[in-house]
């Protein structure tokens, strides 16, 4: 299975992950691999396959998944003390599955990355 599939899979709920939150339009469920304490991926229900492919059309989908990141930090109690929003897009932005997510980080010290 491609790992584009993979997260259209967890969506379904057909393969295996820890899913944290999911309504009509994105699915949150916790990152196999987290680099850090908290490390959630927000993904739209519907394929987006990076950044590039945001657009007119689909911005409130997008729109809905910056805000579910954000009802997602609140509940678990890290946005006082802050958090990261981390949205790579291809290769050089060390995209590795080619499904738009957004990563949620947090529950540590982050530092700069800049
Ligand atoms: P990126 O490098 O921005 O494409 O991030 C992809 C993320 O997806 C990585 O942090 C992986 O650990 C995560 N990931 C890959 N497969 C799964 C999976 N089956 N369940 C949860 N997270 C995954």
């Amino acid at each position: 299975m491609n790992k584009k599939n993979i997260f259209e899979q967890i969506i379904k709920g057909k393969i295996k992950s820890d899913i944290v939150y999911q309504d009509k339009i994105v699915t949150a469920f916790k990152d196999i691999k987290p680099k850090a304490p908290i490390h959630i991926l927000i993904i739209p229900n519907v394929l987006i396959v990076s950044a590039n492919q945001i657009n007119e059309k689909n911005k409130d989908i997008l729109t809905h998944v910056f805000i579910t990141a954000i009802k997602i930090a609140k509940k678990i109690g890290i946005h006082e003390k802050g958090y990261r929003l981390v949205l790579n897009c291809n290769r050089n932005g060390g995209q590795e599955v080619p499904y738009l997510h957004l990563h949620l980080l947090g529950g540590k010290y982050l530092g700069s990355i800049l």
